[in-house]
Parts: structure tokens; sequence; C-alpha cells
């Protein structure tokens, strides 16, 4: 009697794990186009990382804190990026300070919209001693920089994007775009804002860059120590037409 309760327990659970091998057989299936890379889709969820905050100024020149100007920046992007459809996430929406690894957490635990990818923008401001330097640079990560795709703050479901592709090969690609989404918003900030110096797009050992699990770029937008710059990018035209350079360069990455 007892032998027969074992062996049909046995029969049972043997059942079950078919069944799951085969949902999850279906499931791969089913998902597998996204996989193939799945930074290729169009982008409709955008992180936004406005550098430093509460106790952290960031750069302070000119009387302007580094702080406060990338927040106004990354607010008017924000709002315009929903106008045009996107989810948007920030960081910080206020003074408040966040380590690093709260911001990589942040775009770390998003589920990205179905059928759609995610991208990664941190905004900064720049200062230099040498009180000429100026102009805006974007930063992505090293091409060999391993991302930990699967790390303890990616959702399960959002897991299943990354389990069927080696992780050397997801860095690749991530790699891949995040240099294209900083060559377009280097490309639409030159279109946008034709009088500033474009110091380029640069890669960079940059804790934010490296830790996010999707494309990431840094935008330095201009120099707070440079007296003019400064006097410019106070101002509500500036801000706001360098983030509707930001958004072009996103939506030209996006296109491609
Ligand atoms: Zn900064």
């Amino acid at each position: 009697m007892k032998l027969s309760v074992v062996r049909y327990a046995t029969e049972a659970s043997a059942k079950v794990l078919k069944l799951a091998g085969a949902l999850l057989i279906v499931l791969f299936f089913s998902i597998s186009p996204i996989i193939a890379n799945p930074f290729d889709q169009k982008v409709s969820l955008v992180v936004i990382d406005a550098g430093h905050g509460g106790h952290d100024p960031g750069a302070v020149a000119n009387g302007i804190m580094e702080k406060n100007l990338v927040l106004k920046v990354c607010q008017k992007l924000a709002r315009m990026l929903e106008e045009d459809g996107m989810k948007v996430v920030m960081t910080r929406t206020d003074d408040v300070f966040l380590e690093l690894e709260a911001r990589c957490a942040v775009a770390n635990s998003q589920v990205w919209p179905d059928g759609g990818s995610a991208i990664f923008i941190s905004v900064h401001a720049n200062s230099s001693s040498i009180e000429d330097a100026n102009g805006y640079e974007v930063f992505s990560a090293y091409d060999d920089n391993p991302v930990d795709f699967l790390n303890e703050s990616t959702p399960s479901v959002q897991g299943f994007r990354f389990a069927a592709i080696a992780s050397n090969e997801a860095s690749r690609l991530c790699a891949q775009k995040s240099n294209l989404l900083s060559e377009r918003i280097v490309s639409s900030i030159s279109s946008r804002l034709p009088e500033m110096r474009s110091r380029g797009a640069k890669e960079a050992d940059l804790y934010v860059l490296n830790c996010s699990a999707m494309p990431s770029v840094l935008v330095e937008i201009g120099f707070l120590s440079n007296p003019d710059e400064s006097r410019m990018m106070k101002s509500d035209s500036f801000q706001i037409r360098m983030a509707q350079a930001i958004k072009d360069g996103i939506e030209d990455y996006s296109g491609k």
C-alpha cells in the first residue's frame, strides 16, 4: 500500500515536471523573436538620471549648482518624451541624494514594455579649472564592459529577455547600441545648439554606465565653469533646446 502511494506520487510529479518543461519551451519560442536582440526594439521606456542631488551638489560655479540645473533639463526631457508616448522613469524627481548603485537599481528593476526596449540617460554638467573649457560631450561605457543582465534587481519576467542569449553577446550588443545612442545624441545637439562646441561621443569607465543593464549614455551638457556658457545654461531656452536635442537623438536612435 505504502509503495503504491509513493509510486503514484512519483508519477504525478513526473507529469508536472513534463508539463512545466513543455510550458517553458512554448514560452521560449513565443518570446524568441524579442530576445534575438533585445536592444533592437523601438525605444518605449527611458530611464532618466539627473546627476547628483541632496548633499551632493555636483559642480558649483558661476552661481549654479549642477544638481539643480540637470534636474530642470531632465524634467523638461521627461515631459517631452511622455508627450511622444514613451514611458519615463526618473531616478530622482527632486533634490535628494542617491547612491550610484541605487540609480542602476532603478534602471535594472524595470520590466521593459512588450515589443519595446529601454535606454538609460544620465545628465550632468561639467566644470574645469581652465575657464575657457567649453562644450558638450556624451559618454558610453567601454566596448568590453561586461554587463550583468540577470542581477539582483532584475525582475524574473524581464530575465527571460536575456535568458537565451550568452551574457558576453548581450554585453556586446548593448555596447554597440550605447555607442550608437551616444553618436545620435551628439549629432542632434549639434543641430539644435550649433553655437556650442562638440567634444564628441566618447567611451569612459563610469559606474552608472557600467552597471545599467540597457543601452546607457551620460550627457555632459556644458561647462558651468565657463562664464559665457554658464550664463547660457541658466536660461530656460537653453534647457528646452538641450532637452529637445536629447529627445531628437533618442528618436533618431530608436528609428534605426
Ligand atoms: Zn556630474
